[in-house]
């Protein structure tokens, strides 16, 4: 099977492209990113001499390459996104160009080669916030920022061609992801590398917006799931229930690098902040999943791989 993953040098991306080559050496991974500032190639060093993995440089935008690219391609698995959140308030033209135009180049060109599978990665915020209980797949969406309606406009975008043309897509919709290989300007690398580099951490508000996260190692078995076993046509919720604000996630790095508050600067809040993500799980854990890392083991693992990699994120900063 010849899989092409988009997006397979960000970060879920190339942990995703990594369990692939390792987990399944028959299958021949083909990773199309296009290197924006959150691709990075140095994420997948280890592994690029494998047999089974190639790399090419491409845009999700590019409806005529992605034809050729996709001739002898027998399935997708769909990370290619502008996933920053906090630039998404800055220019948010590119995130709709890319997450929601460039969804449709690729769906486009799936359709005209015949693509058996379409896994597209979606995400919790689509929903929006909730402040009690936890959103089904069912629920509707009510995007608050200009990615996660990027994100959502997308979704829009593949239940159509699923309905019109029938083809061959599962969706995922994740909640905050942490583990290697994360570009430091999301929450836990950003504080995790300031303060190896003994630097403030900048805490958006009053830190009480809650978010719930998975390891990268739980969320690549849970796709490896959805892709094998998943059902063509429905959506699955991926994550756990670690809700934790950002507040309380502050100090607990701080506590797991013997630091003190004063390291913590309260800095301006997002233009809007949603107040909490949450999503009901029973429908991946009845495929089969569950969660193997806890959150506290986690950020442990986490904090030391940014202690031993340093020479990965220094030039990123
Ligand atoms: P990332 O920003 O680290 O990686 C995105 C990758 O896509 C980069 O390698 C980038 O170069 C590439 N890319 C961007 N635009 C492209 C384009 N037009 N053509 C080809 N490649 C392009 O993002 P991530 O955190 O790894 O997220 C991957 C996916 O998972 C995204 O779709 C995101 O919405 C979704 N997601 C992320 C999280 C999270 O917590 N990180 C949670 C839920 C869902």
């Amino acid at each position: 099977m010849k899989i092409l993953i988009t997006g397979g040098a960000g970060f879920i991306g190339s942990n995703f492209v990594r369990y692939l080559v390792k987990n399944y050496p028959k299958y021949e991974i083909i990773n199309y990113d296009k290197l924006t500032y959150a691709g990075n190639l140095e994420n997948l060093k280890d592994i690029e001499n494998y047999p089974n993995y190639k790399f090419i440089r491409g845009d999700v935008c590019n409806f005529e390459f992605l034809c050729y690219i996709l001739k002898d391609i027998d399935a997708i698995i769909h990370f290619a996104a502008e996933s920053h959140v906090d630039n998404s308030y800055g220019n948010s033209l590119i995130f709709t160009k890319s997450n929601a135009y460039g969804t449709h180049v690729l769906l486009e060109a799936a359709r005209k080669n015949n693509i058996k599978k379409i896994i597209h990665v979606s995400t919790d915020e689509v929903y929006g916030d909730i402040l009690e209980g936890s959103f089904k797949e069912t629920d509707k969406l009510e995007p608050n920022n200009p990615y996660s309606a990027s994100k959502a406009a997308a979704e829009m975008i593949v239940r159509s061609y699923y309905q019109t043309y029938k083809i061959p897509v599962i969706m995922t919709r994740g909640n905050n992801v942490f583990g290697p290989f994360q570009y430091p300007e999301k929450i836990i690398p950003r504080f995790v590398t300031n303060l190896l580099e003994n630097k403030k951490i900048p805490l958006h508000g009053d830190g009480s917006p809650i978010r719930t996260y998975i390891h990268t190692e739980d969320l690549c078995r849970a796709l490896d799931i959805v892709f094998h076993k998943g059902v063509i046509g429905e959506t699955y919720n991926i994550g756990t229930q670690d809700e934790i604000s950002n507040l309380d996630l502050t100090k607990k790095i701080l506590r797991k690098m013997g630091k003190d508050e004063s390291y913590i600067e309260f800095v301006h809040d997002r233009l809007f902040n949603d107040k909490r993500y949450s999503i009901d799980l029973s429908k991946i854990i009845s495929l089969g999943w569950k969660q193997e890392c806890s959150f506290d083991e986690g950020l442990t693992k986490t904090i030391e791989w940014y202690k031993d990699n340093k020479t990965w994120w220094e030039p990123l900063k």
